[in-house]
């Protein structure tokens, strides 16, 4: 969406800011031994308790053919993004990483984020994975001011992730966000700088890097929603909300 006036704007900002609380609230409980489902029933908690509406919760997905049955996104190790929390008893256990992706209605509007978490100590190379994407995110928002093109944005996640030795998921990205859960334009996590769509001011995306310690390459689970990596890898995952302004991108739903 672009936002059309102040108060569009004001429950955007407010919107944000519940779902970094709640993503606040879920990375504290994440420990050894704390099932997705457990994680999943918190976040439908407190979003409710905020007056609010889980958004992922009975959405059908462009080419999904069945409603997602959670709130909460929970990926764990090789799982890419879209894991079901609430059908299959999934722990976590020392050393995993879980990513956890979330989005809620306020006042109408859609916000959308997410984390990847080690559970205690993980290796060197996935504390690097972890951090080389989300730094990915942080030089994408960067170019994501007014004027700019999309292709600036895919071109700095994809630098981010390449330069420290991991790979770009290329079939998921970015995309528009706020009246609906995923809206045009489609944000690719690499491309070339100068191409693509011009940003504009009041415009509301969701940026989101997907990168692999491995290949590439993903499969669909049988269940619809799992992606995995194709050859085991670990992948992470990070996500903010932003919106366009004259300087950059404004971090909507920072945790
Ligand atoms: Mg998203």
């Amino acid at each position: 969406m672009t936002i059309q006036n102040d108060t569009q704007k004001a429950d955007l900002i407010e919107g944000g800011k519940r779902l970094a609380m709640v993503l606040r609230a879920l990375r504290a409980k994440v420990a050894p031994g704390v099932t997705a489902e457990e994680l999943d029933t918190l976040a439908e908690q407190m979003i409710r308790d905020g007056g609010d509406k889980p958004c992922f919760l009975g959405y059908t997905p462009e080419g999904a053919n069945r409603p997602y049955p959670a709130t909460l996104c929970v990926s764990i190790n090789d799982e890419v993004v879209h894991g079901i929390p609430n059908e299959s008893v999934k722990t976590l256990k020392e050393g995993d990483i879980v990513g956890l992706d979330l989005g809620l209605t306020h006042n109408g509007v859609i916000v959308d984020a997410a984390i990847t978490i080690a559970v205690g100590t993980v290796s060197d190379e996935t504390r690097n994975l972890l951090r080389a994407t989300e730094e990915s995110l942080t030089a994408g928002i960067a170019q994501a001011a007014a004027g700019n093109h999309i292709g600036d944005i895919s071109h700095a996640i994809q630098k981010v992730i390449e330069d420290a030795g991991f790979k770009v998921v290329k079939e998921l990205g970015g995309h528009g966000v706020g009246e609906l859960v995923h809206e045009e334009p489609f944000i690719p996590n690499f491309g070339r700088a100068g191409e693509g769509e011009v940003l504009t001011e009041g415009m509301v995306l969701a940026l989101e890097p997907i990168a692999t310690a491995g290949k590439a390459a993903v499969i669909l689970s049988p269940d619809g929603y799992t992606y995995r990596t194709k050859d085991g890898s670990r992948s992470a995952h990070f996500e903010h909300t932003i919106l366009i302004e004259k300087t950059g991108g404004r971090t909507i739903t920072m945790a």
